[in-house]
């Protein structure tokens, strides 16, 4: 059940928002993170392409493998286990694995196959994170430089729609960080299917789907092997990400399992009233604003020494 369930989540956030409505805008980057979540989306479309019974996704995927790591060997690893799992799902697409340090890339780049695109530029990206003193920020900049990261790749590849495995957990944790770090005004495009920016558009398919299903999924379906540890993991410094998540998990501890919904259909509803009427957005995290940057980007920028943000403002 949760198996038709999945996939029905995707169609009907594709078709309810209108996604693919013209015929020759299906390419959709898909992003593959390593993680349960990644490994479930991956599973869904591969399914939902091959669909003969139910309404077939109309889509033409290109894999994204997003990468985090920083260690040569264990990018390797990570390309070594992407070649495993292209001969499990969809095999006959194309696949690219990127570095998340594309993000600074300053113009289009023709993207190999077979690689870690971007990996040269990493000690570059770590500079700039950094060069960030308050660990808050620093953790939001990796968010924003990372769907710089997906916006660059996207536009090299003239691709405009870009499908990400962020599931309900994550957008709600999400949700209660955005309204801390003050951009409450914008919760809605940041948490819900549809992101529409100017030539990209970001789509979360898994938006309803929690952690705790996927993980149920991927056990009964043995997906769970087709996850790679992708994602740097760093020693815990407090900041407003960590301590929403032990808010989010003493709370389910205690049993109240419904916070996360209950914050997510909120925040779905909150929308921005007093935003620019040409649609005017944040150069740096793309959230609508009548300045160049949005007030919690010009505090990011503050807490970075040597104006190492300077670069993706221009
Ligand atoms: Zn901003």
């Amino acid at each position: 059940m949760l198996h038709s369930n999945g996939q029905k989540q995707i169609q009907i956030s594709a078709q309810q928002e209108k996604i693919y409505k013209d015929a020759d805008a299906r390419e959709t980057l898909i992003v593959y993170d390593g993680t349960p979540s990644g490994a479930f989306l991956l599973s869904q479309i591969d399914d939902a392409l091959k669909q003969i019974t139910y309404k077939r996704l109309m889509v033409k995927p290109t894999v994204l493998v997003m990468v985090s790591v920083t260690d040569p060997m264990e990018i390797q690893l990570v390309l070594d286990r992407v070649k495993e799992i292209k001969s499990v799902f969809l095999e006959s697409v194309n696949w690219i694995t990127a570095h998340i340090a594309c993000c600074m890339y300053t113009e289009s780049k023709v993207f190999l196959e077979d690689v870690c695109n971007g990996a040269e530029l990493i000690p570059e990206y770590n500079d700039v994170i950094s060069s960030c003193s308050i660990p808050t920020y620093q953790k939001e900049l990796e968010r924003v430089l990372k769907e710089k990261c997906l916006q660059m790749i996207a536009n090299s590849l003239s691709i405009s729609k870009c499908m990400v495995p962020d599931d309900a957990d994550d957008l709600g944790r999400l949700a209660i960080d955005q309204l801390c770090l003050g951009r409450g005004g914008s919760l809605s495009a940041l948490v819900t299917v549809l992101d529409k920016r100017d030539d990209f558009m970001l789509i979360r398919p898994l938006c309803d789907v929690s952690k705790k299903e996927i993980s149920i999924y991927n056990h009964l379906c043995g997906i769970d092997e087709h996850c790679i540890p992708i994602a740097q993991t760093k020693i815990e410094t407090k900041s407003v990400q960590s301590l929403t998540d032990s808010f989010i998990r003493t709370l389910e501890n205690e049993k109240f399992y419904s916070t996360i919904n209950t914050v997510l259909s909120t925040a779905s509803k909150i929308h921005n009233t007093n935003s620019s009427k040409e649609g005017s957005r944040c150069l740096l995290c793309f959230v609508e604003t009548a300045d160049t940057l949005c007030k919690t980007c010009l505090a990011i920028q503050r807490a970075c020494t040597g104006d190492k943000i300077g670069r993706f403002v221009r």
